[in-house]
């Protein structure tokens, strides 16, 4: 009988197969004493030199089916095997307590992935399913047998607890269909991986036992998972497939197209971008230019400030991807719940009104300086602009003059070249700044709405916070008369505005932006074309 599980879209698509429901192999792991320490240690040390080895083969083989970010997720569980902070534990626990290294490693990992899913961020929590993958390799190859019993040929569907990055690059040429998962989140790599892949994947669903086995469908679109559908749920959904994959055609023709009203308004589409593999996807999707490189995900990823040289690596390679269109890169915007060990910013009662963004910068005039040293560097690469966050006060803007004047003359003065035309903007993302927005149009080239913290501050409503999501809406009239009011200072100041926050992916607002004045609108790079054929088929008031 047909029965239907709900759960998160994490992957468009509709996927049907076999349920398959992979149990992680739990009885590899139990605890054992060993009595010769040392042979265990060389036990572990093989087996995670075999895992690396596997892994630069499967890195050779994403490298070639997906790219910059096949290669960027396995180069990351390359990175956690040469880790000390992953392998020292390790070792220590089996020489203090002389257990078993699948004991060991999987003691270090649950003690680590739980560090990584208490994170408030999104992003930050999904960096767990990359140690749990990374962790199941090593005590598999410890085991030697064979991960995934798959009883019958044909098209299958996962569900497990946690899919891990590994799993969908096995089981892809072995017909896998879609994913389903109990845990896991929308940012995790395994989800950036399914979107990258095509293949339909809901997170979230509370599923039972008793369906391995049976037929199903995965509807990735809504996020639901349709075990044993009836007869004409399989027609309906063989029919939405079909105008799937047409609308999906019908979108690559818009590509090279302008983003144009049918009454010949033009507007640019950039793309938001967390790391250079969401370069290549926003280039993929024909974006006019990166509007929001939020640059804290490369500090977030380590466990201590990246220097200057790596960072400079980074910039230049997003402007050498970009070529002669901008790249918008945000200055480090941390604290509230983007932190991480490092910042020593705990204690504080209230972190979203406390040090984040420029604040956090500005206390740490050394980190900020060594940012601006790579993004001025990195300028005479490409087409790179400069972009400030959590600004509300004059004398930040005074800070950043004296501090980019600083960087430059160093600069000149070492014989480090830089280009002359890169751009600074404010992010306008509280009620001060969007109040301001006349008087800080003076000292900038560009304003850039962010409108998820710009909604938090100005509705005074917690943005991870679902109980309150009623009241923070970005539609309130309060919000929408914020950001008209910013596109007024911006026009008269001829200073340029963007809106890059989630409202920008919103089509019920595109037409009011528009017709506002905005300039340019910065979404997620899955959203440049569907939001170019929604601005083709406008006509403005
Ligand atoms: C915003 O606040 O709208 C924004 C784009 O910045 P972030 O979501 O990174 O805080
Ligand atoms: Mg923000």
């Amino acid at each position: 009988m047909e029965r239907v599980f709900e759960g998160k879209k994490v992957s468009k698509g509709i996927g049907e197969g076999r349920i398959f429901v992979f149990r992680r192999n739990e009885e590899l792991i139990r605890r054992r004493t060993v009595y010769d320490t040392s042979l265990e240690t060389r036990r572990f040390s093989d087996a995670v030199e075999k895992s690396k080895k596997d892994l630069l083969s499967v890195l050779d083989e994403a490298r070639k089916v997906l790219g910059n970010t096949g290669e960027g997720i396995f180069s990351s569980h390359l990175m956690i095997l040469k880790d000390p902070l992953f392998l020292d534990p390790v070792r220590e626990m089996i020489e203090n307590e002389s257990v078993n290294c699948e004991f060991a490693i999987a003691s270090v990992t649950d003690r680590m992935t739980g560090m990584f899913s208490s994170m408030k961020d999104e992003y930050m929590k999904a960096r767990y399913s990359d140690i749990k993958d990374v962790a199941e390799r090593v005590i598999l190859n410890l085991s030697g047998k064979e991960k995934y019993d798959l009883k019958e040929d044909g098209p299958f569907i996962m569900v497990s607890d946690t899919v891990v990055p590994g799993d969908l690059m096995r089981l892809k040429d072995l017909g896998l269909a879609a994913i389903v998962a109990r845990k896991g989140s929308v940012y995790s790599h395994t989800a950036i991986l399914a979107r990258t892949m095509g293949i339909p994947a809901v997170t979230g669903v509370d599923f039972s036992d008793d369906i391995d086995g049976l037929y199903a469908i995965v509807n990735g679109n809504v996020g639901t998972l349709i075990v044993d559908p009836g007869e004409s749920t399989k027609t309906r959904y063989g029919r939405e497939k079909e105008d799937l994959l047409s609308k999906e055609e019908k979108l690559l023709l818009l590509k090279g197209l302008p983003n144009i009203t049918l009454d010949g308004k033009e507007i640019e589409i950039f793309s938001n971008a967390n790391s250079l593999s969401d370069i290549s996807n926003a280039l993929n999707s024909d974006a006019g230019g990166i509007g929001l490189l939020r640059s804290e995900f490369l500090y977030l990823e380590k466990n201590d400030y990246p220097s200057e040289e790596e960072l400079f690596i980074n910039y230049r390679k997003a402007a050498e991807m970009m070529g002669s269109k901008p790249v918008i890169i945000r200055t480090l915007d941390i604290g509230a719940d983007k932190n991480t060990s490092y910042f020593g910013l705990s204690g504080e009662d209230n972190p979203a009104l406390g040090l984040r963004g420029i604040r956090f910068s500005l206390q740490h005039p050394e980190t900020l300086r060594t940012q601006l040293r790579a993004i001025y560097r990195a300028s005479n690469y490409g087409c790179i602009s400069i972009l400030y966050p959590m600004i509300t006060s004059d004398f930040e803007i005074e800070e950043i003059k004296k501090l980019e004047n600083s960087v430059k003359k160093e600069l000149k003065d070492a014989g480090s070249p830089y280009s002359d035309d890169v751009k600074r903007g404010f992010m306008i993302e509280t009620p001060a700044a969007a109040i301001m927005s006349d008087v800080f149009a003076a000292d900038c080239d560009f304003f850039s709405i962010g409108t998820n913290d710009l909604t938090q501050y100005m509705m005074a409503c917690d943005r991870n916070n679902d109980s309150v999501a009623l009241w923070g809406d970005p539609k309130s009239p309060a919000v929408l008369r914020a950001i008209e009011n910013v596109v007024k200072s911006a026009k008269k100041n001829n200073v340029k505005v963007s809106i890059c926050g989630e409202a920008a992916e919103d089509i019920s607002l595109t037409k009011s932006f528009i017709e506002m004045g905005v300039d340019s609108l910065s979404v997620g790079p899955s959203m440049i074309l569907p939001l170019r054929q929604h601005i083709r088929g406008l006509t403005l008031s």
